[in-house]
């Protein structure tokens, strides 16, 4: 018989103490408090561990693949979440993350921004969205090469229905947090050179650091960490292609 390891109870102990790994991250770095907020990655979490964190007080949650995000939110539409959508993107799945989410960090192509601008209803606000870099230099990876970023990021500004905040990278995974710190430091001048470029353009987010780099993101910077497994504990099944 499979082992549930994460009770509702145990939700709300895991992200108290990733809250305070967050506080405690941000103290070191000399930075405010508030200079960073926690995005929860419920991927393959079912909907009562999205609510039970959500009643610990989490209100932002981002998820992977569509179909399910979709199924949780339905069953979830009396909380007031704020849904991130942190997946690669499909062109036919654009108007449903459109219609469905307030933010998407993972675009890396014109395409799919015009599609998510024009497929943005009219009364739902600007959709906020990040630009994913590919900062390991890895041909197989998803995200804009650092050379592609700016005219891209050009493009996604001026677009009327999106809201251009800023920039996500997922780096290959490494255990040092010394080493940690070299893709995160990346992103970070990419980010500050595209503010400078775009002076005009709302961006306030580095979205960087996972359950594993936590602490090496927030010293280079992160405004948003995306926490899964230190929160909700081990993924049940597989997180699909
Ligand atoms: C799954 C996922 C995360 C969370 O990873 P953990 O190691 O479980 O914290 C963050 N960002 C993206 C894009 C993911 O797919």
């Amino acid at each position: 018989m499979p082992v549930d390891p994460t009770t509702p109870q145990s939700v709300s102990d895991r992200f108290a103490q990733v809250s305070e790994r967050l506080a405690l991250a941000l103290a070191d770095a000399g930075r405010d408090p508030a200079a960073a907020r926690l995005l929860a990655v419920s991927k393959t979490q079912p909907a009562d561990r999205l609510r039970a964190l959500y009643q610990a007080g989490q209100r932002a949650f981002g998820e992977n693949y569509l179909q399910e995000a979709l199924g949780k939110q339905a069953m979830l539409s009396d909380l007031d979440i704020e849904w991130h959508f942190i997946g690669p993107i499909q062109s036919n799945k654009t108007r449903d993350i459109a219609e469905h989410f307030d933010w998407v960090h993972s675009i890396d192509r014109e395409k799919i921004a015009q599609r998510l601008n024009d497929q943005r209803p009219s009364d739902l606000p600007l959709l906020d969205v990040c630009l994913q870099v590919n900062v390991s230099q890895e041909q197989s990876k998803s995200g804009v090469a650092p050379e592609a970023l700016l005219p891209l990021a050009q493009r996604i500004a001026a677009m009327p229905r999106l809201r251009l905040r800023g920039l996500m990278a997922i780096p290959e995974p490494c255990d040092d947090p010394v080493l940690q710190r070299a893709p995160f430091a990346r992103l970070r001048a990419l980010f500050e050179s595209l503010r400078a470029e775009l002076p005009q353009a709302p961006l306030d987010t580095l979205s960087m650091g996972m359950s594993a780099d936590l602490e090496a993101a927030i010293t280079e910077g992160a405004t948003m960490v995306r926490i899964g497994t230190a929160i909700f504990g081990p993924r049940e099944y597989p997180s699909g292609p």
